[in-house]
């Protein structure tokens, strides 16, 4: 019951977070104006506007003008909600729950911002990161201390990681906003979750970027999105990190 309410929550927040990857790129407010169907500028109705249920009813089109409207909506909505639903079901209703939820909505309008622009804004990193350390001193899980180095380090490693990484493969693959993310990720999850994070999303990042190239789908220089992979080992670690470390002190 509990974990349904916190899907239901989480997918009307993820229907806040749809507004905020469409709008933050151009620099448009987030609350004001209404939300309008980008093909024919119609206003969308409050009935229209229901997380997943709305897309389903319309069956994916405008009431308006009928164009298919993106399925990044009900994505976001529904990934939102599922993400809401584990955080509730693993830490419970408390206050470290709290400051996770908004973590992991911030890793959702990044990961698309970034996907869809290449871009990781710094609108949402930067005011992310005292926040997170603001957790370790209300909830001190982790504490602040290993938030502290997790910022730091973090971003330090995944600079070395991305320069060589560049220089191995002849490209520029660092982003100023790459480590800003890392930063964030670990002033909220701390150090030993980033050292996950980085191992999961160059792994995941390297096999899917390869896979791209090796179908066809991607120029062998041009530039994949690391925001998106960074979030997932960051999402991996949070739900999974205990398991892995288990799992890894038990082949030794
Ligand atoms: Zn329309």
């Amino acid at each position: 019951m509990l974990m349904l309410f916190a899907f239901l929550f989480g997918s009307v927040v993820g229907s806040f977070l749809n507004v905020c990857i469409h709008r933050l790129p151009k620099e448009e407010s987030i609350v004001f104006p209404r939300s309008r169907c980008p093909a024919c500028q119609a206003p969308i109705r409050a009935v229209d506007n229901i997380p997943l249920l709305s897309f389903a009813l319309l069956r994916g089109r405008c009431h308006a003008c009928g164009q298919p409207i993106s399925w990044q909506y009900p994505l976001v909505e529904g990934l939102t909600g599922l993400l809401f639903a584990l955080t509730v079901a693993r830490f419970g209703v408390t206050l470290q729950a709290a400051f996770l939820l908004a973590f992991l909505s911030g890793l959702v309008v990044i990961s698309f911002i970034d996907l869809v622009h290449q871009i990781i804004p710094n609108a949402v990193t930067l005011p992310g990161i005292p926040l997170g350390l603001l957790a370790g001193l209300l909830v001190r899980e982790p504490p602040l201390l290993d938030r502290l180095i997790g910022a730091l380090a973090g971003a330090g490693f995944l600079y070395l990681v991305l320069y060589y990484g560049g220089v191995l493969y002849g490209q520029e693959a660092m982003g100023e906003g790459d480590l800003n993310l890392i930063a964030l990720i670990g002033a909220f999850l701390g150090w030993r979750a980033v050292m996950i994070t980085i191992l999961v999303g160059c792994v995941v990042g390297s096999a899917v970027g390869l896979s791209l190239i090796a179908l066809g789908r991607l120029e062998r220089r041009q530039h994949i999105p690391f925001g998106p992979f960074l979030s997932l080992g960051a999402g991996v670690a949070l739900f999974l990190g205990d398991r892995l470390m288990a799992w890894y002190f038990m082949l030794q």
